[in-house]
């Protein structure tokens, strides 16, 4: 090995050069990162399209690196799949998200049920669904509990990977009473017949679709079409990115059920979640 070291190593190319460089060095730093636990949850509120009460929240993730200050799960999400930490994290994450509720509970608080995102490789692995009831039944006073509960964001792109295999999977989770929600709906390769075979209870609208909602009739055509489908498919459907009066009026016309956005609540740490959850217990 030693002798191997020694060996001179000839870059051609000194701007990929650096690229890989920087590249080994978030991987390194993400490694730290997650030994040491320096991800954070915030929280962003989902709330009834008609009366804007709070009917959940999403858990997303966050991380600031000393040098690098905040990085956008965008972009070291990826690379904590690539560099096969992603299980390990997102094991972090549903139990930051039970742990969470519990603190609200015993500070006399109402819970609200957290969504948590799962990723492509953490569906594949087989041991997927065993690993998160291993962590539920740390939390016997919190899942399975009412209020309070865990629900799951997959990717609609992801879903379609290996169908069966999937479907499996998440019918295994539905077992654990965790909640199934298909993220993204409208930008993957979907297959309608496979939809239905999916044990999903949610649709999510995705984000372009809403910022396109005021702007083109195609937009709000596709809008009005996920609805329907949900609902007759016996599912809740949730719009994402809403970020205007105008945008949330439409979807209540429209029969979308739950909405999320700037406009309800941007995503934000916990204390500032429970400031909100104070607010509407005692008005
Ligand atoms: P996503 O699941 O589609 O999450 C929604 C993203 O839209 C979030 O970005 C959120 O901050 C942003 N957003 C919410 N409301 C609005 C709005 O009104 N307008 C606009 N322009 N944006 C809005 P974020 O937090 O940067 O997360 C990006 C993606 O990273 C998520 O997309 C999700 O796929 C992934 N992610 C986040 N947390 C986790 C996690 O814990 N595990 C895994 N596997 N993936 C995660
Ligand atoms: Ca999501
Ligand atoms: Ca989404
Ligand atoms: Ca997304």
């Amino acid at each position: 090995r030693a002798k191997e070291s020694n060996r001179p190593y000839h870059f051609y190319d000194p701007s990929l050069n650096a690229q890989v460089a920087r590249s080994l060095e978030l991987q390194s730093a993400l490694r730290r990162a997650t030994d040491c636990q320096e991800f954070e949850l915030h929280y962003q509120p989902k709330v009834d399209t008609r009366t804007r009460a709070l009917v959940g929240l999403e858990a997303l993730i966050r991380w600031t690196d000393p040098q690098r200050g905040i990085v956008p799960p965008g972009v070291f999400v990826p690379v904590l799949e690539e560099i096969g930490l992603i299980g390990q994290v997102g094991e972090w994450v549903v139990r930051r998200a039970l742990a969470q509720q519990r603190e609200w509970l015993r500070m006399g608080l109402v819970p609200p049920r957290i969504a948590v995102n799962v990723s492509v490789r953490q569906l594949q692995s087989p041991e997927f669904a065993a690993e998160i009831g291993r962590v539920l039944q740390d939390f016997p006073d919190i899942h399975g509990a009412s209020p309070g509960g865990l629900d799951i964001e997959v990717t609609e792109s992801v879903a379609m990977d290996d169908p069966a295999a999937c479907a499996r999977r998440l019918a295994d989770l539905r077992r654990l009473a965790i909640g199934i929600a298909i993220d993204d709906f409208g930008t993957g390769h979907s297959s309608l017949a496979y939809l239905t075979t999916l044990p999903a209870q949610a649709l999510k609208i995705d984000r372009s679709f809403i910022a396109g909602l005021l702007v083109t009739s195609e937009a709000r055509t596709i809008v009005q079409t996920i609805i329907s489908l949900a609902h007759a498919l016996r599912m809740q459907v949730i719009a994402e990115g809403v970020e205007s009066e105008d945008q949330a009026a439409m979807l209540a016309e429209m029969g979308c059920d739950q909405m999320q956005g700037y406009l309800c609540g941007r995503p934000q740490p916990a204390t500032a979640i429970e400031a909100l959850l104070r607010r509407t217990e005692r008005p």
